[in-house]
Order: structure tokens, then sequence, then C-alpha cells
């Protein structure tokens, strides 16, 4: 196999060290692209090159004039070093600064290169670290070990320099090990948190959430393993896991007679990017039986960042199956107004980040949201309604739908049953009456 030249480390230093300047915060990113050699061997060293060229030209693009230094330093390692906006004390503020440009880099390599009439995904994982000092040759160590622990993660994987490195690079690598024996060994399972009527408060639908019950941590909340999940492409068995689950228990909850609901599922942006959803999510309907009017998939407004084209044609044939498409935790991410107007989306979710504000501004948006969404023809949930104020607002501002603990946590299938069995019994005749029947509820729960 032919080798990618590399630049000799002391030349690298040397030109590093012209880079930095003394009293300013520069971080530096080292970025190493997975199975390279393989791809050589595979496709041969022609698209090899072809897919280190085209790295180095989306870095460009994205960065020139941006960036202090861009650089290929290896046979399949590139370097990006900049200066940081952060203060020189701020120690949180750098590292989540390191780690969202680093997953700016990452995300340029999400579109595969073409090369030899194939279309070859790129992986990678990326190191930083950050100096104040402008000493080249330990920001440059310590981005060095920085890669080499995210390269121990695998792919997408990014990694912060800390002095504790070694202790939480090992405890993330356990947690991936123990996530891929979850996949395998079916430690998951589902909740059900109750989406109610904004006046009435009356069950409408269901948002189903994933749990993981490790044997020896206990519960581990989806907060933290469904990044790790994302990251290392585990989401798309686990997604698959949730859909079919959600479409057993719609099966057996209609073979029991129970009444339904809609079940709303969160779909991760991996799995909606894959080309074959729509299709696969027609299959499991289709195995258990389930009308698809039942389902809901919620999507994050970073699921519409990539590949945009790509995802609204799914989302436009899920929505002619049947599956209705809701966009979560909105409010709060990147989506442009203007992107909005043309989704195939019939719910939007306000974020709850808005009922916790609580100063007018926060409130001021927050209408102006669901104002927005009707004007669209959408349906809107409010989400993470904890108080009676925070219901009274979205009641009154016309909200559609509401979630939170107000009204009931996120309970294990049998138990959202048998809340929804007795709702249908005793529905409440005013709203005086449903603010009771959730309170006796609550102080049940
Ligand atoms: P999400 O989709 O926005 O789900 C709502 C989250 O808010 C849930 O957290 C729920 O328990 C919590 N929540 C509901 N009402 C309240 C409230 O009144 N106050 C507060 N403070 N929190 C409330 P959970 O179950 O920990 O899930 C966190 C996130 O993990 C979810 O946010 C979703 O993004 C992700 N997730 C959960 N299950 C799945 C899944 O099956 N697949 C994927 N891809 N992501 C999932
Ligand atoms: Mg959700
Ligand atoms: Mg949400």
């Amino acid at each position: 196999m032919r080798e990618h030249a590399a630049v000799p480390e002391a030349e690298l230093l040397q030109h590093l060290r012209s880079c930095l300047r003394v009293g300013r915060l520069a971080g530096l990113w080292l970025l190493d692209l997975h199975h390279f050699r393989l791809l050589c061997h595979g496709l041969g060293d022609d698209a090899g090159a072809a897919v280190l060229t085209e790295v180095e030209r989306r870095l460009r693009c994205a960065l020139t004039g941006r960036s202090r230094w861009i650089a290929r330093v290896g046979a399949d390692e590139f370097a990006v070093l900049d200066e940081l906006t952060g203060s020189v004390t701020e120690q949180d503020g750098r590292a989540s600064e390191l780690d969202a440009r680093a997953r700016e880099l990452l995300a340029l390599l999400v579109e595969p290169v073409q090369a030899q009439g194939e279309w070859i995904p790129v992986d990678a994982s990326v190191g930083a670290a950050v100096t104040a000092d402008g000493h080249a040759a330990s920001l440059w160590a310590q981005a060095q070990t920085a890669l080499a622990a995210a390269r121990a993660l695998g792919a997408g994987q990014v990694v912060v320099y800390s002095p504790d490195i070694g202790r939480g690079i090992q405890e993330r690598i356990r947690l991936l090990r123990d996530l891929r024996r979850a996949v395998a060994q079916g430690e998951f399972y589902l909740e059900y948190q109750p989406r109610v009527h904004a006046w009435s408060g009356r069950i409408t639908g269901a948002e189903a959430l994933i749990r993981w019950l490790h044997p020896r941590r206990g519960m581990v909340p989806p907060g933290e393993f469904i990044p790790m999940a994302e990251e290392s492409g585990l989401i798309v068995p686990i997604g698959q896991w949730v859909l079919r689950e959600v479409c057993r228990q719609l099966r057996e909850w209609q073979r029991q007679g129970m009444p339904l609901v809609r079940v709303a599922v969160n779909v991760s942006r991996l799995q909606i990017q894959s080309s074959d959803f729509a299709r696969t999510m027609q299959q499991i309907l289709e195995e258990y039986g389930v009308d698809p009017h039942w389902l809901e998939v919620e999507i994050t407004e970073s699921t519409l960042l990539l590949r945009a084209e790509a995802v609204r044609e799914t989302l436009q044939k899920l929505q002619s199956m049947g599956v209705r498409v809701a966009l979560d935790d909105f409010g709060i991410g990147y989506s442009t107004l203007s992107t909005l107007c043309h989704l195939p989306v019939n719910t939007l979710k306000l974020d709850r980040s808005f009922l916790q504000w609580a100063d007018d501004a926060a409130v001021q948006v927050a209408s102006a949201i669901i104002e927005l969404g009707h004007r669209l023809r959408m349906w809107v949930v409010g989400e993470g309604v904890e108080t009676a104020r925070q219901w009274q607002f979205l009641r009154d501002h016309r909200c559609d739908e509401l979630q939170g603990f107000l009204f009931s946590r996120p309970l294990p299938a049998a138990e959202f049953a048998r809340v929804l069995a007795a709702e249908t019994l005793h529905a409440p005749a005013s709203w005086a009456d449903v603010e009771g029947v959730w309170q006796a509820r609550e102080r049940q729960g």
C-alpha cells in the first residue's frame, strides 16, 4: 500500500509554535479517520487519496478565514488550530467550546464521499486540547492523548483532554461495552408518559420513553446513554427495538380490549437519515398489525440539519402511511423558520425550558410559538408542565395538549393502561374535577 506522507513532528511543532500567541486561549483539534487502511485495501489507494482530498477540502471550505491552521498531519489525521472565544479562567466553558467545535468538524463528514463511483461513508474521531500559555509541545501531546482516547471509544467520538482523562475514558468505554451487551441481552423497557388535552386534562396519548435497567448500576437515565448510543451507531438497533416494542404493546392492548391512544416514539437523526426508515416502519406496523394512525414519530430540530431533502422525503412517506410527525423540544434548536414552513410536520412540542424561564420575554416567545404552530396548522404540545400556573398559561394561550409531571410521570406499561382504563370509566365533567383527579393521582403516585 502506498504510504501517505506524514509530516515530521518537529516540523509540525515548529509550525504550531508560530501560530500560537501567548496570552490567548488556543484549541487544537486532531481528527482521525477510521478504517482508512481498510478502505485503501478494499477500494484501492486512489479511493483513499480521494477521501483524504475531500476531507481536507471540506475542512478548508468550512474553516478557512476562521482558523489559524488547518493541516494534514498524518496518514489519515488532520489538525485544526484556532483561538477560543471563552475566557482564560473558565474551565467548563473551554471544554464545552472545544467539544462543540469538535462536533462541528464531525458534522462535516456526515455526508459520504464520492470516489471511484462509490459513496464512501467517512467515520472519524476527534481529540482536543487547549492551551493558554502557548506551549506547543504540551498542547500537541495532550491533543494526541485525547485523540487516542477518542479512537478507543470508536467512530464519532469526541474527547477533550483533561488531567483525569484516563478515569473518565475508562468509564465511558465500560458504559459503551455495557450498552452493546444491553442491546444484545434486552435490558431495556419502555415507560409511557401521558399526554393530556389542555382543557380537560384527559389522556389523549402517550410518549414512549426508553429505560435501561443496568444489572449493576441500576437505572441509567436516557440522557446518559442516548448520546453514546447515537455516537456509536447503537441507536439504530435500539431505535428499532423501541418501534417494535411500542407496536407489540399496542397490539397487546388491542387484544385485551383496552382503549387505545396514540403513542409517540422518539426517533434519532441516524435512524431517520437512513434511506429505508419508512420501509422498516411499514414492515414493523404490518408485522404487528397496528394501524399507523396510532403512531407519532418525534424528531428533533437537529435531524433537519443534514440531508434535509432525504429527511423530508422520509417524513412525507411516513405521513402518507398515516404516521404523524412531531418536532420535539422545539424552540431551542437550529431549525430556521423558513424550513418549518415546508416541513411535513403535524405537531410542535414546545420545549420545556420556555416554562422554566418564567420571565416576560420567554412567555412572549412561548405564546408566539403556539400561535406560529397554529398558523401552520400544527398541533401544539406543551412539554414539562409541572405547576398549575404553567398549565393555566398554556391553556390560556390555546396550547392543544400538555405533558408533564403535573399530570403524570412516565409510567410502566401496565400502570399506564390502568390509569387510562380508569379515566375512561370515570370521565371528569369539569376542569376543577380534572385538577382534583390529577392531584389525587399525584398523591397516590
Ligand atoms: P424528550 O423526548 O423531550 O422526552 C421528555 C423528557 O422530559 C423525558 O425525560 C421525561 O421524563 C421528561 N419530563 C416529562 N415531563 C417533565 C416535567 O414535567 N419536568 C421535567 N423536569 N421533566 C419532564 P427522559 O425519559 O429522561 O428522556 C430524556 C430524553 O431522552 C428524551 O427527551 C429523548 O430525547 C431521549 N429519549 C428517551 N427515550 C428515547 C428513545 O426511545 N429513543 C430516542 N432516540 N431517544 C429517547
Ligand atoms: Mg420526545
Ligand atoms: Mg421533548
